[in-house]
């Protein structure tokens, strides 16, 4: 198989990291993409590498719609930077970040109200605390951020128990990501009382078709999110949303916004708050490509991964 490793910076810092790499590889169906986080081990890295693999190999189930609504993502930045990322990106639904290490409620609270002045009163709010908050702490930051109006809270709380316990307390939907995720088995977290939406990622579920299972063992409405990949694994992330059979929910593939640049020279940037179904060719992966030392690191996971 061909593969490439491209290294681009972020606007701003997410999710901890200032710089974005991965391994783009090709086989007979087409480009996939290969880039867990760094901070994931082999194992856990064997799902991103399957989902790398059906791109490259076996493609994508068929469409069912021919566009995707998505959310625009707001880091952990300001209220006036909040305000105009919201209103440069034309979606009508922005996920925005809050629980950021180093933060208070009062910067939360402020990027929130920014995000709703930028959206006007129909536009949808979500906010995403990446399991930072104890049940009460999460208790009382939703009530308050919910003055603004929330679509739903993503993954307030770290544990199953927790979730359940919050949702008892708070009137905003829950939607769990990490705790399906990061599960040993996603297909057999019982999720029943613990949250009334389920984040679906094609990378950390082990590709498409793997998370086309999850969303049907659950029952439960779905929004499809990036792993902050460049425009071709965001194109496996389009291809699931536009799989299923029900998205009532704008889904965070709009991130690679959050990119300085792209393998691609018309990158999976949403036009009036949608993004179209389209497979990608990445033309651009000379300009993007990774210095010789990240290009070893990413063989080397490659290798460890692929091994038997
Ligand atoms: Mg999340």
């Amino acid at each position: 198989m061909i593969t490439a490793v491209y290294r681009v910076p972020l606007r701003t810092r997410f999710r901890g990291i200032d710089v974005r790499d991965g391994v783009l590889v090709r086989g007979p169906a087409g480009w996939g993409e290969f880039s867990p986080f760094w901070d994931y081990d082999v194992t856990e890295s064997r799902r991103w590498w399957a989902a790398a693999r059906e791109a490259a190999v076996q493609g994508w189930p068929d469409p069912v719609r021919t566009s995707v609504p998505v959310n625009v993502t707001v880091p952990a930045v300001d209220a006036a930077r909040a305000h105009a990322i919201v209103t440069a990106s034309g979606c009508r639904t922005a996920k925005v970040k809050v629980a950021e290490p180093g933060q208070t409620a009062a910067d939360d609270l402020a990027r929130v109200e920014a995000v709703r002045d930028a959206l006007g009163p129909r536009g949808a709010i979500r906010v995403d605390a990446n399991a930072a908050w104890d049940v009460d702490t999460a208790v009382a930051r939703i009530t308050e951020l919910d003055r603004v109006g929330l679509e739903y809270v993503e993954q307030p709380c770290a544990t199953l128990e927790e979730l359940i316990a919050l949702r008892r307390r708070i009137d905003v939907r829950v939607a769990a990501d990490e705790v399906v995720r990061r599960a040993a088995d996603p297909l057999r977290v019982d999720l029943r009382e613990a949250c009334d939406v389920v984040v679906l990622k094609v990378q950390p579920l082990g590709g498409v078709r793997a998370a086309l299972r999850v969303a049907e063992a659950h029952g439960l409405p779905c929004v499809v999110s990036s792993a902050l990949e460049s425009s071709i694994g965001i194109a496996a992330g389009v291809a699931l949303a536009a799989a299923l059979p029900d998205l009532p929910f704008a889904c965070g593939l709009a991130t690679v916004a959050l990119f300085t640049d792209d393998v691609c020279s018309r990158p999976l940037l949403p036009v009036d708050g949608a993004l179209p179904v389209v497979r990608p060719e990445p033309d651009r992966i000379d300009d993007v490509a990774a210095d010789p030392v990240t290009e070893a690191r990413w063989g080397a996971r490659l290798a460890a991964v692929t091994a038997r």
